[in-house]
């Protein structure tokens, strides 16, 4: 089968991403446009992303480490990035704003500078990078609607003593359902508890801001938000990152470093920086500051009120697309109608669901996911649902299709066209 390549794909928003019309040859030999639908794993690359890439790499130099003009260029860029990350994610004048690998890597970071006696209370249907990292939790049972989700969450902070952290993903990588962030913050707050987002699929989609939202800590991945040069950022209330352990020993983090000595060495006394330093220690990755920081000031500039908008339509288009087509389920936690961001996992009776990602590349050109999408017990409860609602066995795993800036409403056809073909 060959496809007509597609005009350039500018969004009415003006950004564009890299990749769109790279050519692919399917199982018969011809050669088709690549459509990229998993978004959600990896996005493609900002155009603006990588022009701020090309400009800094010239004078690309240590950071904090040169007196060199490249050196201080150098570093002044890292700390333009921080300002501009802290700006995009509404951080209060007294945040931290942490470069970190990414979401992962985050909430590590979070986890290990929490208060010794921290309760963390969270969902069993998070990410694996929310859900792994965290000791002494209180693990609520995934929700069925938006009120469970909040009562649950109620009657579990009632009665606890001690520092408290709430953490909830902004947005579901399996379903990309919007979790009702105002009202869980608004719980949290009331029992005095802290509230961390997981905004790894929120903050590629919709604004979310530390301080008008209220939240008191958020992470984020740059390479799922169109920057795909290795940096992330946790960023949040500063007393709880000051009093903790450095995350990585190292040069950057360190005020002072003595030998202590009894007349053989026996270790070294340090004084840690405060700030984000103190996390930081290693050279920065100053070339994935500098392009996740790019993407926040595009983002910023756009209509985002009409990128969510085409990303609707587009969401829309598909799923009314797979609710035609027999044997296909779709997977969700809340009713039907939930808030959504540009991610629709489903799973077709009687093909399983890796047959349908590599029919979709083979015969198609087309790239989703499939499996469970790190968040085993969540997809593997959704998949029962929806099983039960479809009457038939939807089978173990899932497919993920997932779109954002450049995805068009010919991508959708084709791929529902892909799925046609398997459930003739
Ligand atoms: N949280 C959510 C909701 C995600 O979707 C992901 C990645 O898929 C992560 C956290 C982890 O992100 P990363 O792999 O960039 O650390």
């Amino acid at each position: 089968m060959t496809y007509a390549l597609p005009t350039p794909t500018a969004s009415t928003s003006g950004l564009s991403v890299l990749g769109g019309d790279l050519p692919v040859t399917l199982f018969d030999g011809t050669v088709t446009d690549h459509v990229n639908l998993d978004y959600a794993a990896t996005a493609p690359c900002l155009r603006a992303a990588a022009d701020a890439v090309n400009a800094i790499l010239p004078w690309y130099a240590s950071v904090h480490r040169g007196a060199g003009a490249a050196s201080q260029r150098s570093t002044l860029a890292y700390e333009r990035a921080r300002q501009s990350i802290g700006d995009f994610v509404g951080a209060r004048a007294d945040d931290h704003v942490i470069f970190t690998r990414n979401t992962t890597d985050a909430l590590n970071l979070l986890a290990r500078a929490l208060p010794a006696d921290t309760t963390v209370v969270g969902w069993a249907g998070e990410h694996h990078a929310n859900l792994l990292p965290w000791t002494n939790t209180i693990s609520l049972p995934v929700p069925h609607t938006v009120a469970e989700a909040v009562s649950g969450l109620e009657a579990n902070l009632a009665g606890l003593t001690g520092p408290v952290l709430v953490t909830v993903t902004g947005a579901s990588n399996v379903t990309g359902e919007v979790w009702p962030l105002a009202a869980l913050i608004e719980v949290a707050h009331r029992y005095g508890a802290r509230i961390a987002v997981d905004a790894a699929q929120l903050a590629p989609h919709r604004p979310v801001s530390l301080a008008t939202d209220d939240i008191d800590y958020l992470a984020l991945s740059g390479h799922k938000l169109y920057a795909p040069f290795g940096a992330g950022v946790l960023a949040g209330r500063a007393d709880w990152l000051d009093a903790a352990d450095p995350y990585l020993a190292g040069g950057g983090a360190t005020a002072y470093v003595a030998p202590v000595t009894n007349g053989d060495l026996i270790g070294y006394a340090v004084d840690w920086n405060s700030g984000p330093a103190r996390h930081e220690a290693g050279t920065p990755n100053l070339l994935g500051a500098v392009a996740l920081a790019a993407v926040c000031e595009a983002l910023t500039a756009a209509d985002r009120t009409t990128l969510a908008a085409e990303e609707n339509a587009l969401v829309q288009q598909l799923r009314d697309g797979l609710a035609a087509l027999p044997g296909v389920g779709e997977l969700r936690t809340f009713p039907d109608g939930h808030d959504r961001v540009g991610i629709v996992s489903f799973a077709v009776a009687g093909v399983s669901a890796s047959d349908v990602s590599t029919h979709l590349a083979t015969h198609h050109g087309i790239g989703v996911r499939d499996g469970l999408f790190c968040a085993h017990p969540l997809t593997k409860r959704l998949l029962d649902d929806a099983s039960a609602r479809a009457g038939a066995d939807l089978g173990a795993t899932a497919v993920r299709a997932s779109v954002g800036i450049g995805t068009t409403p010919a991508h959708i056809d084709r791929l529902l066209a892909g799925i046609a073909e398997l459930t003739r």
